[in-house]
């Protein structure tokens, strides 16, 4: 995906007392940073962040942390989050490689991944978010019953995706190549749109969507 840089950024979210600098020194502890024991939903490449924040504030009793690479990115969800008066959500400007130093087995209850990069390049595949590699991360973070859902309108993504659960301690348990094809449905349910979601089913694009959890 091409940035643009906005300068100050960086500054701006080291700054931020919604975003978690030191976030490694709160791996097992993050309770200590909601106040409370509620479970903990993270969304990885979260973007400008409208996913997460509505999340947020529709479901008070669920913490959210939003995670993302980029400070050109991150700092429009911190600009939006200032407005806000809610307490359940806060954000890590990371590259996901490191999610293991900053989650402890266990504490993790959902992982959203939303319109991840696709890397379409076959020695770039461990690079996806979707990837063995990655869903070995998650395995370390996420607690036993926990739950993987992954959008996106890039079919080639999906497929590898789907296929690619299978190779992992995870196994697939709904999935379509069409969410907005049937909202009656119940992997539609309660569907927060995403920035890059509003966009591609405005364009006519097909969403696909799959929940998995542990095999
Ligand atoms: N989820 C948002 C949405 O659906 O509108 C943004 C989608 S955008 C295509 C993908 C985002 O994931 C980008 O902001 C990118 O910087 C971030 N990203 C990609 N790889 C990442 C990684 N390894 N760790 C953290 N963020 C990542």
């Amino acid at each position: 995906m091409r940035l643009r840089n906005v300068r100050g950024s960086r500054e701006a979210i080291a700054d931020s007392e919604f975003t978690i600098n030191d976030f490694k020194e709160y791996k097992g502890k993050w309770r200590e940073i909601f106040g409370n024991d509620n479970p903990i939903r993270i969304e990885i490449g979260m973007g400008k962040g409208k996913f997460i924040t509505e999340m947020a504030m529709n479901n008070p009793d669920i913490n959210y942390i939003g995670i993302e690479k980029y400070s050109s990115v991150l700092i429009r969800a911190v600009e939006k989050r200032r407005e806000l008066e809610i307490d359940n959500l806060f954000f890590i400007r990371m590259d996901a490689v490191e999610i293991e130093d900053a989650f402890e087995k266990g504490e993790i209850d959902r992982i959203y991944l939303n319109f991840s990069d696709p890397w379409p390049k076959d020695r770039h595949a461990k690079r996806r978010l979707t990837s063995r590699q990655f869903f070995e991360r998650y395995d370390k973070i996420l607690k036993d019953d926990g739950i993987i859902e992954f959008k996106t309108d890039n079919k080639d993504l999906f497929d590898f995706s789907l296929e690619e659960v299978k190779e992992t301690k995870f196994k697939v348990i709904n999935y379509t190549y069409d969410l907005h094809g049937d909202t009656d449905a119940e992997i539609y349910r309660g569907n927060v749109t995403t920035e890059y979601e509003d966009k591609f089913v405005e364009k006519g694009n097909k969403i696909c969507k799959l929940v998995a959890t542990r095999a």
